[in-house]
């Protein structure tokens, strides 16, 4: 897990370490290089938080102006981009890539493009290289209801996962966020599972698409930042779950709570209780499911909580406890 956060995160020791020896051996930096080429229009420059991704990860954009910038609309690999503006710094954008983690590896093109003040034209492209996640895979024992559910249960999984995809489709045009993010549980710097393969009971099941955070029943679970509660229910799979809209294309998910203290349509700030951990749905045990959706893509929610602090994210690399799972 650590190593995976690291990878995609661009963690700037580790990548120089592992640069260094792969410049004396093999001279593939040089094609590295190549393949981050960017090209900008006039006064407009483009930074990533790293130089490629992997399946799974998030790359915070900097779009830079040496005029003040009316507007920037990004696309990647198909995907719009969400793009924002911090207050002050009208000649600055943000906007976040997010790699889901089934994306198939290989490169493909950021777009950016927008106008400045003035009227004229700005753009901005790169290619950016995706890599294959380094996922473990598991295997697990769970009821067999939730392998092999009867056809009503069917029927129903079927139904709330086309919910959740109508949900994660619809893109709320302003940030209903503001500042970084944080962990939902109090005291809890990481988590492990994150884009884990897995065998359920034997058969193979899909990835799994969030990362699972330690507490015992009954912990508190705040909201990771501002939003409006998108789905307050109890879903087959991930029984008593919250999910919350941040704008932009931004949810973040909560599963598996022993209790929901929230409702659809409420605004919720930063750290509001939403519920409490539990051990609800298709689990092993106590813990809470955590998830981010960016544009449709599932991400490792830890690097948002990195991406949009500037502190160094030294929690990343500490071994997690094992909580209960799924
Ligand atoms: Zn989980």
């Amino acid at each position: 897990m650590s190593l995976q956060v690291n990878t995609a995160s661009g963690n700037r020791r580790v990548r120089l370490a592992c640069v260094c020896l792969v410049a004396i051996a093999t001279l593939l930096p040089v094609a590295a290089a190549a393949k981050q080429a960017r090209a900008c229009t006039a006064g407009t420059t483009l930074r990533l938080s790293a130089p490629q991704a992997s399946q799974g990860s998030l790359l915070l954009i900097e779009i830079k102006s040496t005029m003040p910038l009316a507007e920037v609309q990004g696309e990647w690999g198909g995907r719009t981009v969400p793009i924002w503006q911090d207050a002050p710094g009208e000649k600055l954008r943000k906007g976040l890539l997010a790699v889901d983690l089934e994306k198939a590896p290989g490169e493909y093109e950021l777009k950016l493009t927008g106008q400045i003040a003035t009227g004229e034209k700005m753009s901005c492209s790169a290619m950016v290289a995706v890599k294959k996640g380094l996922f473990a895979t598991e295997k697990l024992q769970v009821e067999k209801q939730f392998v092999e559910p009867n056809p009503e249960q069917l029927k129903r999984a079927n139904e709330e996962r086309q919910k959740l995809r109508g949900i994660f489709d619809h893109v709320t045009p302003e940030r209903l966020w503001d500042g970084n993010f944080r962990i939902p549980l109090d005291g809890v710097t990481t988590g492990s599972n994150f884009g884990k393969r897995r065998i359920l009971n034997g058969n193979p099941g899909s990835p799994h698409g969030g990362m699972d955070l330690p507490g015992a029943t009954g912990t508190p679970v705040h909201a990771a930042q501002r939003g409006r509660v998108a789905l307050a229910e109890e879903l087959f799979f991930s029984g008593n779950t919250v999910v919350v809209d941040h704008g932009l294309g931004i949810y973040t998910f909560y599963g598996h709570l022993s209790e929901i203290d929230a409702k659809a349509g409420d605004t919720v700030e930063t750290g509001a209780v939403l519920g409490k951990v539990g051990a609800t749905g298709r689990v092993t045990g106590p813990h809470l499911h955590w998830g981010l959706t960016v544009e449709r893509a599932r991400v490792n929610p830890l690097l948002l909580v990195k991406l949009l602090s500037n502190r160094p994210s030294e929690e990343t690399r500490k071994k997690p406890s094992r909580p209960g799972t799924n």
